[in-house]
């Protein structure tokens, strides 16, 4: 299976051996949720390359949408029948970082997909907590995709606005499932002029078709961008888009990484010398999928995507993994 430098998304804390040979965990659900769509994340070829343990069997599907099909005797604020998007991490809500709305961190928390099982199927188990409703006539396959690539590409723009003052330079590294996203969010909620970064000609086109400014390959990065960027967000993840990243931030810039792969290097004089920022984003808040739902559902962000009947799971994989699509690919039950 061919690797490309495309975006990831959700990102894996693997299991230990022993947790493996465990049998999985009572989760705290109390809501079947009916699959509209799932998306399909870089994360799950990670999955199926044996590069992040599961225990199996196992279904994946980490990014889903659905409505709702059964309910537990205490849940209120969802019925049968309503639409939902079902955010990533399912549990109980007590620990300190849940009670902080950092759901991403708390200590007990399970995601569907990835460490119990998820939404390339009919049906998910989930949590009330964990799901936003949404109106009857919502595209439920676009909206999918919000929960995982979204939401990351969402919480990375809105650390990088709080520097994107009107005119600023705002860099995506890669247009995929996330970048072509974050291409919106950018130009929805700043006043931020966008460079769009990809190796693929189409992938360019797309990031145009979104609103960027102006899009080129990473080896026009240089000539470009200059070294005046405010904020570059890295969906690709390796040791030559961090490098890359940081030679084009001007004084007081930013670098969100949200791609996973390689290294970061620098000399800490650079840093200190242009008071580079370097912070990771991974995933995001409960609140930060609230906010995206509610701009994608008044048509600032649209996302594009590529559906697959859920029986073609394989073949969407092996497109993914072979970059053969722009956008985001979902199955469909
Ligand atoms: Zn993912």
């Amino acid at each position: 299976m061919v690797m490309t430098d495309q975006p990831d998304g959700l990102t894996l804390q693997p299991l230990s051996p022993q947790e493996r040979d465990q049998p999985e965990p009572a989760g705290p659900f109390d809501v079947v949720v009916r699959i509209a769509a799932a998306g399909v994340c870089r994360s799950d070829l990670h999955i199926l390359m044996g590069e992040l343990p599961v225990r199996v069997p196992h279904v994946l599907g980490h990014e889903n949408s659905g409505w709702v099909h059964a309910v537990g005797p205490m849940v209120s604020t969802v019925e049968v029948g309503q639409a939902v998007l079902c955010y990533p991490f399912v549990s109980d809500g007590l620990s300190s970082p849940e009670r902080r709305g950092v759901d991403s961190a708390a200590p007990g928390r399970r995601t569907p997909g990835i460490d119990c099982d998820g939404g390339y199927a009919e049906y998910l188990l989930v949590t009330e907590r964990s799901l936003i409703p949404l109106p009857d006539d919502a595209d439920l396959a676009a909206m999918a995709t919000l929960t995982d690539a979204g939401l990351a590409a969402y919480r990375a723009c809105r650390k990088a606005a709080t520097a994107l003052e009107p005119g600023c330079l705002a860099v995506v590294l890669g247009v995929g499932g996330l970048g072509h996203l974050a291409v919106q969010i950018l130009r929805s909620t700043t006043a931020a002029r966008v460079l769009a970064v990809d190796t693929r000609a189409e992938a360019r086109d797309l990031a145009m078709s979104c609103g960027a400014h102006h899009a080129c390959s990473s080896g026009e990065l240089a000539a470009t961008a200059g070294s005046e960027a405010t904020a570059v967000i890295d969906f690709v993840g390796s040791d030559e888009s961090a490098s890359s990243a940081l030679s084009i931030l001007g004084f007081g810039g930013s670098y969100f990484a949200v791609g996973v792969g390689g290294s970061i290097s620098s000399s800490i004089l650079q840093v200190v010398a242009n008071e580079t920022r370097i912070e990771g984003v991974y995933v995001g808040t409960y609140p930060e999928l609230v906010e995206l739902t509610q701009l994608t559902l008044r048509g600032d962000v649209r996302p594009v995507v590529v559906p697959y009947p859920l029986s073609d799971a394989n073949q969407a994989l092996r497109d993914l993994a072979a970059g053969a699509f722009v956008g985001r690919a979902v199955l469909i039950p």
